[in-house]
């Protein structure tokens, strides 16, 4: 048995001859899954019936469960959803309105790779209680189906729960299906992956020669920080990283974006911008995306950054040539930090 959303739509035909099924019906299957979007095989009538049977044995569809869906007043809408276990995942769409407000011009879709995570970050809610189990890979497609009613994605970002490095094969996998021609066809360039810094998967990623998009999440400008807010940085300190990241880059001809999540009075000062500046100067390219701290509450204790702090933050960054964006986070009133809404309907159910 092998998921139908887990099947890249190259290895269909040979699938279906090792088990003794209609290879050249590859082709109606695909369109089944990828043009009418099909769940369940019976919509798919094009397909005789008794063949539908054969595939629904063999290649299992497995939408999940939509339970609950918030939308917060600027259009985000997160979404938790029910995996064949009973697991809950969190997934969040997240439109983006032309100048005049009008017109939608970005459909962004941000994924969960694990169920928890195990990565522990101290300001994210999704390792509060550790990783579950990750996700296979169509588990993950599943998330991308459940938001289908929501709109036509033109992104998408593995920036849900979970650290996609610590999943790496099957998060790939469900990446290159979203991604494929006779898939979905979601461009390479339109697909973000963001780490916390698992060493071992910039090599991975680089040998792969995919256009996907990477971010790295720092955080921090130096050692001693950043193993206070990332238990990752002791196993591969900034060092480390930042070589890694230099190598991807030279490798891939990539620009990294490097995450760094400001939190007041933490990592929020002139010194660790300048700091900052200086790190990512070792990686050719690098930008920066400034967030302001979405406050979790398992630390009360940190906080929001005022905006004189973050524009000065920011200043300091641009005088330093660092191409920087300064993030708005989205969906506030709903939940919105990594991992709370699954975090917030645990406690609640316990
Ligand atoms: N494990 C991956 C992807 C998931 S987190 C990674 O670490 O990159 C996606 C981004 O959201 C990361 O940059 C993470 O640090 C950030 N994040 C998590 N909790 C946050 C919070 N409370 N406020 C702002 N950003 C947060």
């Amino acid at each position: 048995m092998t998921n139908a959303w887990s099947i890249l739509p190259d290895e269909w035909k040979a699938l279906l001859k090792e088990r003794g099924m209609r290879a050249f019906r590859a082709d109606q299957i695909l369109q089944a899954l990828y043009r009418d979007w099909i769940s369940d095989w019976d919509q798919a009538t094009t397909l005789p019936k008794d063949f539908r049977e054969d595939l629904k044995r063999e290649f299992p569809i497995t939408p999940a469960e939509e339970v609950a869906a918030d939308r917060s007043d600027d259009g985000t809408v997160k979404l938790l959803l029910k995996m064949a276990d009973g697991n809950l995942v969190e997934t969040v769409v997240i439109p983006a309105f032309s100048r005049d407000g009008g017109e939608l011009t970005r459909l962004t879709q941000c994924v969960s790779s694990q169920i928890g995570c195990a990565m522990g970050c101290a300001f994210c809610a999704s390792g509060a209680r550790g990783v579950v189990r990750s996700l296979l890979a169509h588990e993950i497609v599943a998330e991308v189906m459940a938001a289908r009613k929501y709109g036509t994605l033109t992104n998408l970002v593995v920036m849900g729960m979970g650290e996609p490095f610590a999943n790496y094969d099957e998060t790939m996998r469900a990446l290159k299906l979203i991604n494929a021609g006779r898939g979905p066809n979601l461009g390479a360039r339109h697909i973000t992956l963001s780490t916390c810094g698992v060493v071992p998967g910039f090599k991975k990623l680089a040998a792969e020669g995919l256009q996907f998009e990477l971010s790295v999440s720092l955080h921090a400008p130096n050692d001693e920080l950043r193993d206070e807010l990332m238990p990752v940085n002791r196993r591969w300190p900034i060092a480390e990283l930042l070589a890694a990241c230099r190598d991807y880059t030279l490798a891939t001809k990539r620009v990294i974006t490097f995450e760094y999540t400001v939190i007041k009075g933490v990592n929020d000062s002139r010194a660790c911008a300048e700091e900052l500046a200086r790190q990512v100067k070792k990686v050719p390219m690098a930008k920066v995306n400034l967030i302001p701290l979405s406050p979790v509450d398992h630390r009360p204790d940190f906080k929001t950054p005022d905006e004189a702090t973050l524009l000065t933050f920011l200043d300091v960054l641009m005088k330093n040539r660092v191409q920087t964006m300064l993030r708005r986070s989205r969906g506030k009133d709903k939940n919105a930090a990594c991992g709370q809404l699954r975090l917030r309907t645990l406690e609640r159910d316990a």
